[in-house]
């Protein structure tokens, strides 16, 4: 193997951080976080349980009962917000770093992943002081306003790809809107998290109004569903966990908030301009290692140009370079953990006997070791395949031919899930149309995963419930309480003041 790197100043242990401060487990417990390059451990983390969770929720709750963030004007948390992302921006290089190093992402898109998280503290910063109250007035008669008021503690938890800034896009409007917060990041990837707490004591956010809990889904993320003064729910992760918090959350009727698991398609007409639509399906499921949500793992492509794109595809994939994280060359680094890598190799093993191997297959002679899978693509796969429905979430995609556009529809629809679609035609007639017709909660027109953070974020069908995003954010994190106020006569007044006989 190439040389292994191992960042300067890696913390001796990763703790929890409640009401101000760093703390064990209750119970002392820990759990080992891996390097995914070598899967060996270079930390232990604490292991949060039902107390841990308890004490969080108990300090957010005191900030949000008794502390001013709740009650500041949104200029003044939009100040502290603006130095949050000031600070993130600062740090980018060696957030990058540690992402890279924990999570096995490449570099450099680890440090775009950085950017765009403190991206999103300015944007909601923005946002919060922009917002106009909804004011509703009938001349002499009546005036109607919104007043919006943050909810109380948000309970935030988050997976394990690109990890901080999918973090970033729940406290960033939890805390704009003046929630607090119990963070529960994701187990195999807890190193970046602990990087808020510095953050936001530099940037001046009240003490409690953070409180982070590491441990396993099954422990705190359970403990912190089910605990009765967390009145709101932001989940991001596979649809199965969503289901059980669904289920969790319900005697509580807790608001919900899921952002969940995808299998996504591009169609690609004959009508396309291929050498942009080969560059974008390439980088759209194999860039952030194939671990994206909304990664177009599954290519539809029109008959008359099939064998082109495959032999093209195919080509550029064996060109895509796999290589060290922290290397800036890298474009596939290392997948998160060996049990995802087990996972992803059992669908590249299944996908030999469902479809034609055309690229990859297996792992990189260059690294023995560790999580390195090549990018992998199987051409003639039918729809009825586990390769065609189920999520692989790694760099593995799946090209299927077809030959009117009802049955692209038809195959673009034939999976549970319904996150993103990308459409590739010079025809705009049709791109429309086809954007209409397709189950996805997002839908890109020749182009690829560029979005304005005001533009709502969410999918359909088992990839979600709700969009995050923009307004949306705001609403979710609020109560919309309405005050009525009546300007002229009564409109009943002679309501219980008849004579009767
Ligand atoms: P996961 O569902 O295994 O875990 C997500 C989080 O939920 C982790 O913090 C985990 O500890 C916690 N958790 C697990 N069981 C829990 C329980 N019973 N109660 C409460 N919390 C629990 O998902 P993952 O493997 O970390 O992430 C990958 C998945 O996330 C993929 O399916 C991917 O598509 C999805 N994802 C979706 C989006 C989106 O925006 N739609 C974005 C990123 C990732």
């Amino acid at each position: 193997m190439t040389d292994v790197y191992t960042p300067a100043d890696l913390p001796a242990k990763i703790q929890h951080y409640i009401d101000g401060e760093f703390t064990d487990s209750a119970d002392g417990d820990t759990f080992e976080v891996l390097n995914p390059v070598t899967n060996e451990t270079y930390v232990r983390a604490a292991a949060g349980k039902k107390a841990d969770i308890e004490r969080a929720v108990a300090a957010a709750r005191r900030a949000f009962t008794e502390g001013p963030w709740p009650r500041m004007l949104p200029r003044e948390r939009s100040r502290v917000l603006h130095r949050i992302a000031d600070i993130v921006e600062s740090r980018d290089a060696r957030l990058a770093e540690l992402e890279s190093f924990d999570s096995g992402l490449p570099i450099t898109q680890a440090l775009g992943q950085a950017r765009r998280a403190a991206e999103n503290f300015r944007f909601f910063a923005d946002l919060i002081v922009a917002q106009a109250d909804d004011a509703f007035k009938v001349p002499g008669k009546q005036l109607n306003y919104v007043n919006r008021k943050p909810i109380g503690v948000a309970g935030l938890i988050t997976p394990w790809n690109t990890p901080f800034m999918l973090e970033s896009w729940k406290l960033g409007p939890a805390l704009a809107t003046g929630n607090t917060v119990v963070l529960k990041p994701a187990e195999f990837t807890p190193l970046s998290a602990s990087l808020w707490a510095g953050i936001f004591e530099e940037a001046g956010l009240p003490k409690g109004v953070f409180n982070l809990v590491n441990g396993l889904g099954e422990d705190a993320g359970d403990a912190l569903v089910k605990h009765p003064d967390v009145p709101l729910i932001s989940f991001t992760g596979e649809s199965s966990t969503g289901q059980l918090i669904f289920g969790n959350s319900a005697p509580f009727l807790k608001g919900l908030s899921m952002e969940l698991g995808g299998k996504s398609p591009a169609i690609v007409f004959e009508d396309a301009d291929l050498d942009l639509a080969i560059d974008a399906c390439i980088f759209g499921v194999f860039s952030l290692n194939g671990e994206r949500c909304t990664a177009g793992s599954r290519i539809l492509v029109q008959r008359s140009v099939y064998d082109e794109f495959v032999e093209r595809y195919a080509a550029q994939a064996k060109r895509v370079k796999v290589g060290m994280p922290h290397d800036p060359a890298t474009e596939v680094g290392a997948l998160v953990h060996p049990e995802h890598y087990d996972k992803v190799m059992s669908y590249v093993e299944l996908g030999k006997s469902e479809g034609r191997l055309v690229a990859g297959g297996g792992r990189p002679d260059e690294f023995p070791e560790g999580n390195f899978v090549q990018p992998t693509v199987f051409a003639d796969v039918p729809s009825d395949a586990r390769i065609f429905q189920e999520e692989i979430f790694g760099p593995v995609v799946a090209i299927t031919p077809f030959d009117t556009e009802a049955e692209a529809l038809e195959l673009a629809n034939n999976t549970k899930y319904g996150l993103a679609a990308y459409v590739w035609t010079n025809d705009l007639k049709r791109g429309h149309n086809f954007a209409q017709s397709v189950e996805a909660g997002m839908v890109w027109l020749n182009s690829n995963n560029v979005r304005d953070l005001r533009t709502p974020f969410g999918g359909v069908k088992a990839s979600g419930l709700g969009h995050e995003g923009g307004y949306r954010s705001i609403d979710f994190y609020t109560d919309q309480q309405s005050v009525h106020i009546t300007l002229g006569e009564p409109h009943n007044p002679t309501f219980g003041k008849q004579q009767h006989p």
